[in-house]
């Protein structure tokens, strides 16, 4: 299987493939945007690449334009969500300390409300 088909029990490759639904809020050929299911903030959005990668550690070179683009999606999505003007957190968690807990890359786009740092 490449690297694009997905894997197959992986829920985000799955929601990529419309196999659990999801509200996907953007999508292009490679990142996808949707709602985080359990919100923190107001505005807690996930997004995705279409690319399997399980997290930060495994990124390659080769991935360095795909967290650029990650990050201007991020923009895009706060400024449309009415959030860019008064500040909003982007996150990726890595690996157990950081609790991450779905291992298909994702950054948490954040905000709606003040946010404390740092926990
Ligand atoms: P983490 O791996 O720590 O960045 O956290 C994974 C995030 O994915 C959590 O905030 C979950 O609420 C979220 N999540 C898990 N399953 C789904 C799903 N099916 N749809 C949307 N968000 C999800
Ligand atoms: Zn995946």
């Amino acid at each position: 299987m490449s690297a694009e088909a997905g894997n197959r029990d992986c829920v985000f490759c799955r929601i990529i493939r419309g196999e659990i639904p999801s509200n996907i809020i953007y999508r292009d050929a490679e990142v996808v945007a949707f709602p985080d299911i359990n919100p923190v903030t107001p505005v807690h959005i996930l997004i995705v690449p279409v690319k399997h990668i399980p997290s930060l550690a495994e990124l390659s070179d080769a991935d360095s334009p795909l967290v650029g683009r990650m990050v201007r999606v991020a923009n895009e999505l706060a400024r449309r969500q009415g959030i860019a003007p008064k500040g909003y957190r982007l996150t990726i968690n890595s690996g157990a300390d950081a609790g991450q807990i779905v291992y298909h890359l994702h950054m948490h786009l954040m905000g709606g409300r003040h946010l404390e740092w740092k926990h």
